[in-house]
């Protein structure tokens, strides 16, 4: 066997000029994998001869493929604004940069400045959520799902959760409800049917072993025509005559009021705050647009029970999310909506998202052949369940080729659309101010 014979050695191979500069050890361990797939195709026969270039230029493509970012910008242009694939809510840039100046640097995250002695970290944010929602006290862990999960765990352990049917929901990326209660320890009480819960589903459940009635937002699904629930006040009033716990995980919830009439079906904090519950829960990065993270809030005794649990060291959070968090809130307590770009996007009026189609049509006319559409999108991130929020979208149209080609075409450049009725779109509803220019250059160079 000549070839096999031919086949360079590792050592004088990575030696080769081509790879200065790079890490020689990453080099190293590449071209070990790509002569051994060498050896191994001569000895199969696949293959009769091989060019030491095509070696040494397969070597740095794989190195390249280690060394460049994977995790990349998009332009989110689907219209959806807090994308579960796209990473939800958008940081806004002076919030991170507080968190940068923090996180460069030591900071005071468990120490306590006006003593010198040891802190609380979540101490930073209980103020300004407080003075929001008008809660005794909060605590932040790693994300909602961490919120059910330590919840359950400390209240629920080997007793009895009363939830109704039609809330044992599941949401994307595999959480569902019942699993998560039996992973926790806690046992399942169904009550209701899928379509009627009743109070007094819940009283009849309730016995010695009942530690809990809690509340599900539907989230991604709806319940429509002879349906009803229990409200959530009832469920409070309830809970205190029993002496037992009242939670609810809201899932997203929303700390302002929501344009669109949304309101009515994506439940308010604020407003279930004032039935004074024993504990809620709900998302950082859906509709509050900040960061990822679960927000627990209600009675301190029961948040006091919730810190002294191990679990939640597993699920404690870091500085750089608590600074986000907290600079976010802070817009929130002083209006300023503008800074929390999930807000800002959803409350943009279609006028202004009209403009700025309007200009990009105007300056790629020559190029690409576009149509301005008036439609609808949903928020997303499994909040407003089937509710439909006005937008505006530029249909792309070229040589003739089908919608989704153009989608793969815009995709290579990270830019996502949308098909709608046989048409490719860019929904401005979710495009940024200073990304639309990017996509000029880009519909120049597509189009052409
Ligand atoms: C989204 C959601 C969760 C999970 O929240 P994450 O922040 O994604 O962990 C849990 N419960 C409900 C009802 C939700 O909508």
């Amino acid at each position: 066997m000549v070839l096999l014979k031919s086949i360079p050695k590792v050592d004088k191979f990575v030696s080769n000029k081509a790879f200065e500069g790079l890490s020689a050890s990453l080099i190293t361990s590449i071209s070990k994998s790509v002569i051994q797939t060498l050896r191994k195709d001569i000895l199969d026969n696949k293959i009769d001869s091989f060019e030491e270039n095509d070696l040494i230029l397969k070597v740095k493509e794989e190195y390249q493929k280690i060394v460049d970012p994977s995790l990349q910008k998009v332009i989110n242009a689907t219209g959806v604004i807090v994308h579960t694939n796209l990473g939800r809510s958008l940081i806004d840039e002076k919030a991170f940069n507080r968190a940068k100046t923090v996180a460069t640097s030591y900071n005071n995250l468990e120490y306590n400045l006006e003593e010198g002695k040891r802190g609380e970290r979540y101490s930073h944010i209980s103020k300004v959520i407080c003075e929001v929602l008008n809660c005794e006290d909060v605590l932040i862990v790693n994300n909602n799902a961490s919120a059910v999960f330590l919840i359950l765990n400390t209240f629920a352990k080997n007793k009895e959760v009363v939830v109704s049917r039609g809330e044992l929901v599941e949401i994307g990326g595999s959480f569902r409800v019942p699993d998560v209660m039996s992973s926790s320890g806690a046992f399942l009480k169904e009550i209701g049917t899928t379509n009627k819960t009743h109070l007094r589903d819940y009283e009849n459940a309730i016995n010695e072993n009942t530690s809990m009635l809690m509340k599900v937002h539907k989230s991604n699904y709806s319940i429509e025509g002879f349906s009803s629930e229990v409200a959530f006040e009832d469920i409070v009033k309830l809970a205190n005559n029993n002496d037992i716990i009242d939670y609810y995980d809201m899932g997203s919830g929303h700390l302002v009021d929501l344009p669109y009439g949304l309101n009515t079906s994506e439940p308010s904090v604020l407003k279930y705050m004032e039935h004074k519950p024993s504990l809620l829960s709900f998302s950082g990065d859906k509709l509050l647009g900040s960061v990822q993270a679960g927000i627990i809030v209600g009675k301190k005794k029961y948040i006091e029970q919730l810190k002294r649990n191990q679990l939640l060291r597993m699920l404690r959070v870091d500085k750089l999310t608590l600074a986000i968090l907290e600079e976010n809130i802070k817009s929130i307590l002083l209006g300023q909506i503008d800074d929390i770009p999930t807000l800002k996007m959803l409350f943009k009026s279609t006028d202004e998202l009209k403009e700025n189609a309007n200009k990009l049509q105007e300056s790629i006319k020559e190029f690409c052949k576009t149509e301005i559409i008036e439609t609808k999108t949903v928020i997303g991130g499994g909040t407003t369940p089937n509710r439909k929020i006005p937008t505006i979208a530029l249909s792309i149209e070229f040589k003739n080729y089908k919608p989704n080609k153009i989608e793969t075409l815009f995709r290579a450049k990270n830019i996502i659309g949308r098909i709608e009725n046989e048409k490719f779109l860019l929904d401005f509803r979710t495009v940024q101010k200073n990304e639309i220019k990017l996509i000029e250059e880009t519909m120049k160079e597509i189009c052409k």
